[in-house]
């Protein structure tokens, strides 16, 4: 029996349960056997008991849990050969030649560089004799499928990554409770929301609870930002609007890429047009709770998609990524997507706003 290893890795999503239930059930319905690895990378360099055979029953109720049950780290020994070299020989000794990995670029990234080391990996364990040549041979390839969790929504190549809506939901429904008290008292409120180098959940919750003004990384204000956020605050104001909502993206800053920080916007609504101004800074409440039904379905449609890929792959096929493009689940090569990714980040940190924009709207 072929035996598929899932792990979740990076930071937490709603959703990565569902993508765990997937992996493992399709497994097993493909007739495999399922393995979990826990606390992502460093269950995969530690091996032991954390790797552990999943059945059927074992991710009973993961559809709609939040974060990730089996655990997620950021594993410092994998970025060394010397940890890929322990993980390859776990998998080896565990008959695992298959690993469907959720998570962000950077896991993404690891997991090619182990695929593209495997055979070297290999011939050094049996060099070193820690495996013999007869453990190895039927272990020739590694079969690597990433799925993107995430909440940023920050991977290229795919239009949501797997707990993005969740994380959109939660703060759309956290400006609604700050909504009714910031119209009571008639003040502002500045809000600083997760994302990291990417502006999507910043954008979409300013579209979807009609904020005054936001702050994105991909599309910094002009450098007279002061007096332009000021003048639309004012004209909603003398239109009869009670209160003031500023969405500030937690990577924000101006076009010289000097940081924007929610007490610099507080400062400036308050000193220039006197509104009674409050912080909220909504942190890791953004990450946690029961992933949205978007998240679920997308989880379940991705991991299922992910065991076939995983199945089917040669090694002269290149490591996909599972997408959803335009509402359908499409495969398409996970170093491309990181590639793209790297590309918007490396443009901000250019200046080039106008590329930033354009490779994300490409997306
Ligand atoms: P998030 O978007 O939530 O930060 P991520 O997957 O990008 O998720 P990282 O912290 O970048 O999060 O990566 C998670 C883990 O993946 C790292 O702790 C490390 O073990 C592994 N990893 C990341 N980049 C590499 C790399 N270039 N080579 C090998 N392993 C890597």
């Amino acid at each position: 029996k072929r035996r598929v290893g899932v792990m979740t890795s990076g930071g937490d999503a709603p959703g990565m349960n569902g993508a765990v239930r997937a992996v493992v059930r399709m497994a097993i319905a493909k007739g495999c056997e399922a393995y979990g690895i826990y606390e992502g990378y460093e269950g995969l360099v530690q091996g032991g008991d954390m790797i552990k055979e999943m059945q059927w029953d074992d991710v009973r109720g993961f559809l709609s849990e939040g974060g990730t049950l089996i655990g997620t780290a950021r594993c410092m020994a994998f970025m060394e050969r010397a940890g890929r070299l322990k993980a390859a020989k776990n998998m080896v000794v565990r008959g695992m030649d298959a690993l469907v990995i959720c998570g962000g670029d950077g896991s993404l990234t690891g997991a090619d560089k182990f695929r593209a080391e495997w055979s070297g990996l290999l011939e050094e364990l049996v060099q070193t004799k820690e495996l013999t040549p007869e453990q190895t041979a039927p272990f020739k390839h590694l079969n690597i499928v990433g799925l993107v969790g995430s909440i940023d929504n920050d991977m290229s190549s795919t239009d949501a990554t797997i707990g993005c809506y969740s994380s959109l939901a939660r703060i759309c429904q956290s400006i609604d409770y700050i909504d009714a008290t910031a119209f009571s008292h008639q003040r502002a409120f500045v809000i600083e929301v997760m994302g990291r180098h990417c502006g999507w959940l910043a954008l979409m919750a300013g579209v979807s609870c009609g904020a005054d003004f936001i702050f994105i990384p991909e599309k910094p204000p002009s450098e007279d930002w002061q007096n332009e956020m000021c003048k639309k605050v004012a004209k909603q104001r003398n239109m009869g609007k009670r209160k003031t909502i500023v969405i500030v993206a937690e990577g924000a800053h101006d076009q010289e890429l000097h940081k924007i920080t929610p007490d610099q916007v507080k400062d400036v609504l308050s000193k220039k047009l006197g509104l009674d101004t409050r912080i909220t800074t909504l942190g890791h409440v953004q990450r946690g709770g029961n992933p949205c039904a978007y998240d679920r379905m997308l989880s379940t449609l991705q991991g299922a998609e992910a065991v076939n890929a995983v199945l089917e792959a040669t090694p002269d096929t290149p490591s996909p990524v599972i997408c959803i493009i335009e509402n359908k689940i499409v495969r398409k090569p996970l170093l491309d997507a990181v590639a793209l990714t790297k590309s918007v980040a490396e443009a901000i940190k250019a200046k080039d706003f106008a590329k930033a924009m354009q490779l994300r709207d490409a997306e």
